[in-house]
């Protein structure tokens, strides 16, 4: 699929940034790049609303990289802040700025790490600053982090940030950075404690927002299975072994992840968890496994899988159905990233009939119903 009739040649790009998108396979903008690469480019504020999976991240590093590129004569200073609701988004964001930008210094302060190598980046005055709140925070409590040459601020997922209860960080760090600034937000939703925000820090936001929000991509195909809650087990382990390709399995609590691993594992699978009790080190191992095929199979609880950005996810699976409609739209959204095909398959219990009718709601449309040979799958 192309991206209409946009070309990247309209931004008059850098010749470093130009090879960078096309190391990256990057042929044309998609719409929310469309939209939004020429007022950021231009210093204004911007508002943009899109889901993960739109190319959202390099919708703001583009004009970010290519406006840090014109400011450096200015000396070495951090000049660039981007704030993430999770390590892994802020991690997955650090990868594409050194993609992107590879003359530039970027470093990434996220909690659950030590403080030590942190601090060191910090010191080496990096050019772009990769944070999640809580630990920017910290860093700021210490004295150890200078933002007065902050030009431009990110946030990314600003809704996931509010959601996760960040509001005081981020009021925290904005009073420590300087005005004027060029401020751009990206959220999938635009809740209403979301507009006090950006009316109190945005000036005059350019708007751009991409189709009708939070409804995964049309080219993913998602159905569901009405099942009982004993046969969730066998039929994971035959659509596991029916599918060719990775698989990443959602599941309602971390506990459910452990033992749905536990057994996908006894059934002779490569299979990694994901979830919030696991420790950084083990988390970004499952990560980097499930990426370049080491684990074909990764299964994960919602908060934890903000953000996994993993190329040519086959199928997602929806083990147990999420608590909101959102977390569904993320989950889905997983898989059938940028120009990929995707499905997406969830089981639902007759318990879980209320979540499952809220999704189609949502959707505007009935998923299909797959069937499945009990029988067959118990033999
Ligand atoms: P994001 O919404 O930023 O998480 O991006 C979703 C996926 O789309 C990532 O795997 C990006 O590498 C990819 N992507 C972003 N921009 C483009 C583009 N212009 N062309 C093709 N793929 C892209």
């Amino acid at each position: 699929m192309n991206f209409a009739t946009h070309t990247f040649d309209q931004f008059q790009l850098s010749q470093p940034m130009r090879a960078a998108l096309r190391a990256a396979g990057y042929q044309a903008p998609t719409p929310i790049q469309a939209g939004t690469i020429a007022p950021a480019l231009a210093g204004r504020d911007v508002i943009g609303a899109a889901q993960t999976g739109t190319g959202k991240t390099a919708a703001f590093l583009i004009p970010t990289i290519e406006r840090l590129r014109s400011m450096r004569q200015h000396g070495d200073h951090t000049a660039a802040l981007i704030l993430a609701p999770t390590r892994e988004l802020a991690e997955q964001t650090h990868s594409w700025t050194q993609r992107l930008g590879a003359d530039l210094r970027a470093a990434l302060v996220v909690g659950g790490v030590a403080y030590g190598p942190q601090l060191a980046a910090l010191r080496n005055r990096p050019a772009v600053l990769i944070a999640t709140p809580g630990r920017l925070v910290d860093h700021i409590e210490r004295g150890a982090t200078a933002l007065q040459d902050i030009r431009i601020l990110i946030l990314d997922e600003a809704d996931r940030m509010l959601d996760m209860g960040f509001k005081p960080q981020l009021d925290r760090i904005m009073r420590a950075l300087p005005t004027p600034r060029q401020t751009l937000l990206f959220s999938a939703t635009m809740a209403a404690d979301l507009s006090t925000l950006t009316r109190l820090h945005l000036r005059d936001p350019a708007r751009v927002a991409v189709g009708r929000q939070a409804v995964p991509p049309k080219r993913t195909v998602q159905d569901v299975y009405l099942v009982e809650q004993q046969s969730k087990m066998p039929l994971l382990l035959s659509l596991i072994e029916r599918n060719r390709g990775n698989v990443l399995v959602f599941t309602r609590t971390k506990h459910r992840t452990d033992r749905v691993a536990r057994t996908v594992r006894q059934a002779g699978h490569a299979v990694q968890r994901l979830h919030a009790d696991r420790s950084q080190s083990q988390r970004r191992e499952a990560l980097e496994g499930f990426r370049d095929g080491r684990y074909r199979i990764l299964i994960a609880t919602d908060i934890a899988a903000r953000g996994i950005d993993v190329a040519g996810i086959g199928r997602v699976i929806n083990y147990d159905l999420p608590h909101t409609v959102e977390d569904y739209v993320h989950r889905v959204g997983r898989t059938a990233r940028a120009e990929a095909r995707g499905h997406a398959t969830s089981f639902a219990t007759p318990e879980e009939g209320a979540q499952l009718q809220a999704i189609e709601r949502h959707l505007g449309s009935v998923l299909p119903r797959q069937s499945h040979d009990l029988r067959r799958l118990a033999s």
